[in-house]
Parts: structure tokens; sequence; C-alpha cells
């Protein structure tokens, strides 16, 4: 029998490629028939190898890159590594891998036969449509954020420009009538944006390409974001498919599979820490895989954690404008915190990378004090914690606006990279969401929300959870309608 191919390309970031991952893995499990095939740079298939068991049968393929052929320091082929002033860079540098994506497709379709079933490809590469289009293949393109953060900002981009409004509060088209996001939550390069600026130009661009594309997927559960899959299927008029949560549901799997090997995961070290305090007292802090605060904000956090007498546990980077690999520093947070905080007790710090899904499982965890990823932002609900928000950058600030106002399981610590931070409000959020009335009820409701997501993925006999219906439903209208499926 031929065999029935997908090709998948997910964007060069470790929280593109970790759901892109775990895409590939669930739809293996349900088609083992299948061969998928993931494409990205050598160093990013590196990693990917890594991370899955030996048993996997998932191709891997890279595609070639010197990222010291596009000025970019050598060796950095991901966001979690290039400088972050640089990413533009990179992102440039992306799109030149066009040529050699179409060369794979057709050697693909020499050595099979037949064209892959499809490609499924990040939204910030769905430049590939171009190439799916002339091939004959069936294109899909996954975006890895949320339905509602997609939508707010493929909105903005779509309308570029926004400098020439001078209302705080905009309209996002695609949202209801009455839905306004404040210009404080748009990004700094979106508020001044003509449309010229490089990462408008990216993501406008790829967002034009993903309109042309099949149908969207999304890491998400339909029952969590009836708004936002409403808002982008009016915005794009595409299938939108809630298939989420990409990520396990349980904690046991290792972190070597779901990340490949990344150094400075003290799992244990964490486990033993988080076991030694009372269930929810825990603030875990965390801004991701790729963003950073400043030294002043740092020193502010630090303080306001110490102030707060809540335990916490604090993945640490190197502050904004350090290399993010560098070795962290002493000097970057008030002196003698460190030792104070481990004499005491009521501070770990973790550098370079934690093991965030083990140690939201952990029962001692009460609050992700986060930059609300959309990984990150998914994952903390799934484990019934609030949030304490601090959206950084990019879709961020439409991920907090969501779990603000539609969840109600956020609290708003600080907005924007430029925040400047003070410690007693560090203090007062954390005591809001550990101590106070209004956190009891984020926590309820984020338990609540924890069991609509295990539900989406809920298999009984016949029963299946919306998420594994939707995947179910769409991989079998694509093989039917698929030419390839005939051979
Ligand atoms: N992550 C992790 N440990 C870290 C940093 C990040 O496990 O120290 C994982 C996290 O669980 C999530 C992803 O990396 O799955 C980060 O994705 P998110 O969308 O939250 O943020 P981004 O890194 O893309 O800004």
């Amino acid at each position: 029998m031929a065999s029935k191919r997908i090709v998948m390309f997910p964007y060069l970031a470790q929280g593109h490629i970790i759901p892109f991952l775990a895409l590939a893995k669930l739809v293996e499990q349900r088609n083992p028939s299948y061969t998928i095939t993931i494409v990205s740079t050598p160093l990013n298939i590196q990693n990917i190898r890594s991370s899955l068991p030996p048993n996997s049968n998932i191709l891997l393929n890279d595609l070639p890159f010197c990222s010291s052929d596009h000025g970019l320091p050598p060796n950095t082929e991901n966001t979690d590594s290039v400088p972050h002033h640089q990413i533009s860079k990179l992102n440039a540098a992306s799109g030149t891998l066009q040529p050699h994506f179409e060369r794979f497709i057709s050697d693909v379709i020499q050595k099979d036969g037949h064209p892959p079933l499809c490609i499924i490809s990040d939204v910030m590469v769905a430049w590939t449509v171009g190439i799916a289009k002339k091939l004959g293949i069936f294109h899909v393109t996954f975006t890895t954020c949320g339905a509602y953060g997609t939508a707010a900002y493929m909105s903005l981009y779509l309308h570029l420009p926004h400098r020439h409004t001078d209302s705080s509060e905009i309209r996002l088209p695609g949202f209801p009538e009455t839905f306004r996001l404040h210009r404080s939550q748009m990004p700094e390069y979106l508020r001044v944006a003509d449309g010229t600026e490089p990462w408008a130009t990216f993501l406008r661009r790829n967002t034009q390409f993903s309109l042309q594309s099949g149908a969207m997927i999304c890491n998400t559960v339909e029952a969590l974001e009836l708004l936002g899959i409403q808002a982008l299927r009016n915005l794009t008029g595409l299938n939108v498919l809630a298939i989420g949560p990409l990520f396990p549901l349980e904690a046991s799997t290792s972190s070597d599979q779901r990340y490949g090997k990344k150094p400075g995961i003290q799992l244990e070290a964490c486990l033993e820490w988080l076991d030694s305090h009372p269930p929810g007292s825990v603030v875990y802090t965390s801004f991701g895989s790729q963003s950073t605060i400043t030294a002043s904000q740092m020193m502010a956090l630090a303080r306001g954690l110490e102030a707060s007498n809540k335990p916490f546990l604090w993945l640490v980077r190197p502050p904004a404008g350090f290399d993010l690999n560098e070795d962290f520093r002493d000097e970057w947070l008030p002196e003698g915190f460190e030792v104070r905080m481990s004499k005491n007790r009521q501070g770990l710090l973790v550098r370079k990378w934690a093991p965030q899904l083990e140690i939201l499982s952990h029962k001692s965890t009460g609050a992700f004090l986060s930059h609300c990823g959309w990984n990150s932002s998914l994952e903390s609900l799934s484990r019934g914690v609030p949030v304490i928000g601090w959206p950084l950058m990019a879709d961020q600030f439409y991920n907090f606006k969501m779990l603000d106002e539609e969840l109600g399981v956020c609290a708003e610590l600080a907005r924007g990279a430029e925040d400047p931070l003070e410690y007693t409000r560090v203090e007062r959020v954390i005591r809001l969401v550990l101590d106070e009335e209004k956190g009891k009820e984020m926590k309820e409701k984020a338990i609540k929300y924890a069991e609509m997501i295990r539900a989406a993925v809920k298999e009984e006999g016949d029963e299946k959870g919306s998420s594994l219906r939707v995947l179910d439903d769409f991989i079998r209208g694509m093989e039917e309608a698929s030419p390839g499926s005939k051979n």
C-alpha cells in the first residue's frame, strides 16, 4: 500500500516546535499507518531527534541552513538561542528555506510516487502554501497560539497601520462590535506600525499566506475559546480546528521526551523542594523560552517575591540585553538574595530551563507568574493553576486579556516590556491570588477549565472528546479528498 505521508514544518522556536511534535505524535498514534515527517533546520532537527523515543516512527529531515550566512551568531537557529534583538533576522532567514523545502517535497513525491496527504505548516512559515498549491498538495496552517490570540494579532496585522488612530481603544474586525483592545495591549511595534517595520512585514505577509490555506489548526479546546474561535472563523473564513491541548496531561512524561536535551533541568531538586511546601502555596515564576525582563524589573520582582513571604520557584534568565545562554550572575539580584532564599527555603532559583509541566502539576504550586505565552497559559489552565500575568510581547497581551476577561483566572501584575514594575505591586498581587477571596474564585474557575481541557481529549468506547473528534474527522476528510490516498 502506498504510504500516506504528512509533512510538518514548525517555525524556528521552542514554543512552536513543542506543540508541533505533540501534534505529530497524536496524529501518528491515531493513524499508525501514516508517515509523519518533520522538517526544520539542522540544529532544531538534532534537538527534536534527542526528544524522540528510540522506537518513534516520526521521520526528521533537515533543510540546509547556516545561521552565520544570515548575519546571526554561529549555531543559532531557534529564538531561544538567537539574541532577542536579532529575531527579525531569524524571521527573514526562515524565508530562505523556500527553495530547499520545495526541493524536499519534490523528492518526496518522486520517492513515494504521489504527493503527501498534506502539509501542516506553522502560520509563521505560511509561505509554504505557495509550494503546496504548485505541487497539488492540501495545505493546513497550525497556529501554536490560541484562537483568541491568533484572531487578535491577525486582525491587527491585516488592518495595519495603527499609528493613524488617536483612540486608546482599538476595534478589532472579526471580534464582536463591542470588543475593544486597549492601545497599551498592543506590542510596541504594532502601535507605531506603518506596515514597513520588519516584524509587521513578516507577520502580515505570513498572515496573508495563511488565508490561502485549506484550514487552520489551533492548539486549543473548543469549549474554552468559543469567542476566539468564532472571531478567527469570521476573520479568516477558514475552517478552524480546535485540536488541543497538545501536551501531556499527566506529568509523568520525561522532560527529555518533551523538550529534547536541555541544560539545567533539575527535576528531582524542583520536586523535592516543592514537596517541602504546603499545597497551593508556591508561586512558579517564568517568562517562557525566550522573553526576558530588564535588570531593574528583575530587582523589583526579586524584592516583591521576597516581601510576599510566599514560597517561589523562579526560572531566572539573564536580563534583557544579555545573551540568553550566558551564565546567570549574582549581581542581577539583590545582595545575598539566593543564599537568603535558600537558607530560609522561601525561594528556589532554577537556571536556563525549568521542568514546567511537572512544576505546574505539583500540588504545592498555587499560582503561575507568567508572561502569558499561549503554551504556558493553556498548561496552567490544564493544571487548574491561576495566573499572575505580565504579558511582554506579541500574542501574550491577548492571551492575558482572554484569561482575565473571558475566563476570570488571571490577575494583572504588569503590562509590557517597559513597565516600571514596583516591588510592592508584586507583593500585593501575589497575596491577592494566594490569600484573598478573588484568588479563591480564580482557583475554582481554573479547576473547572482543567476539567474541560481533560474532557476534550478523553476517549471512552465510542465517546470521544471534542479535540479528538475534530482531529479524526479532519484526517478522514482529508484522506478521502486526497489524490495520494487513491493510489
Ligand atoms: N518551557 C519549559 N521550561 C522553561 C521554559 C519554557 O518547559 O524553562 C516550555 C513551556 O512548558 C511551554 C513552552 O516552553 O510549553 C513555552 O511556550 P510559551 O508559548 O508559553 O512561551 P514562549 O516561550 O513561546 O514565549
